[in-house]
């Protein structure tokens, strides 16, 4: 049973990117306007997500590391179409704390002391501690104790290239928070509320901020490249659905290419921050552990309100 529970666990967090995500995730669906993330050791000795969000009430903190423990889901069939949060599953925590040492410190504005709750494997403990409101969830160690996983974890500069490249993604979508990002004790990324155009700024430098216009229509929110300043990069193009960052299908990204018609040269991809509003009953993101593959049910529908908004951005701004 044992084992069985770390594969289970390592479905949800097989390397520290999966514990940044899901860290990161747990403070949005918790309302913060400030998440700061700590990584050390490339996510391995050190991931830590502090946040100003809601919090968990003393009499249910001991359960947020048991597994399918979740406040997100009411445990009918249906309510799977009703998902508005971005967790779910009630897994992360827990697969964190097999995999790793978890350490979670929380308290909501409205309560006078802190939780700490330490869980390691079935182990779980809780202290009352003083903090100021909100969380700040640690995963110290991952597989510290799983040497065959340990082995095929990236290079920790790797690794940090892609924490980076995540938490700008979340930057991206949700710039209106606060974000800050360091390194080994190094400010990485640091972002305050914006716009998409500031979130552009903060992510790839202000100059790039200039290199944008504002797409909104038909529940398309976000930016696009001026076409005379676009260069054929496609690991710049960016979507969201419902606020959760996904790895677009090849027709969204077709479909803002085919928005810019003849403006754009052959081969060129522009920088795009585009964020989907759907229905939730729309889009399925239960079928992948990390949630970041959404299945559209109107996958051409919702392309040709990409094509369009696109569109009518470039022609509100004449070259
Ligand atoms: P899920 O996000 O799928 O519900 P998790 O294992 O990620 O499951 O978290 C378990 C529960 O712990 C959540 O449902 C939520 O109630 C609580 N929780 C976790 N992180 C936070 C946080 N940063 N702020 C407030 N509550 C949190
Ligand atoms: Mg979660």
């Amino acid at each position: 049973p044992h084992v069985a529970r770390l594969i289970a666990a390592g479905e949800v967090v097989s390397r520290s990117l999966d514990v940044v995500r899901e860290l990161v995730e747990n403070a949005l669906d918790a309302g913060a306007t400030r998440i700061e993330i700590d990584v050390e050791g490339g996510g391995l000795r050190l991931v830590q997500v502090r946040d100003n969000g809601r919090g968990i009430a003393a009499e249910s903190v001991a359960l947020a590391p048991q597994r399918h423990a979740t406040s997100k889901l009411e445990p009918d069939a249906r309510s799977m179409d009703r998902v508005r949060t971005l967790g779910f599953r009630g897994e992360a925590l827990w697969a964190a704390a097999q995999a790793g040492e978890l350490r979670l410190v929380t308290r909501p504005a409205t309560q006078v002391g802190a939780c700490e709750v330490r869980a390691h494997g079935d182990d779980v403990q809780v202290a009352r501690v003083s903090a100021p409101a909100g969380t700040t969830v640690r995963v110290q160690n991952l597989f510290a104790a799983l040497p065959a996983r340990l082995r095929t974890q990236a290079a920790p500069a790797a690794e940090v290239r892609e924490i980076t490249a995540l938490v700008g993604r979340y930057v991206l979508h949700w710039p209106q928070l606060f974000w800050k990002l360091s390194v080994d004790g190094e400010a990485r990324l640091s972002h305050a509320p914006a716009d998409h155009r500031g979130a552009v700024a903060s992510v790839y430098g202000p100059l790039s901020a200039n290199r944008v216009l504002t797409v909104q229509a038909g529940g398309v929110r976000g930016v696009v490249s001026r076409p005379e300043l676009t260069r054929a990069r496609r690991d710049r193009m960016h979507f969201s659905v419902n606020g959760r960052p996904v790895q677009a299908p090849p027709e969204l990204e077709k479909a803002v290419i085919e928005g810019f018609a003849e403006l754009l040269p052959a081969g060129a991809a522009p920088l795009c921050v585009l964020d989907l509003t759907l229905n939730p009953e729309d889009q399925n993101p239960n079928v992948h552990p990390a949630k970041q593959v959404v299945a559209l049910a109107d996958l051409s529908g919702v392309a040709a309100r990409v094509r369009e908004a696109v569109a009518q951005a470039l022609a509100a701004h004449p070259l």
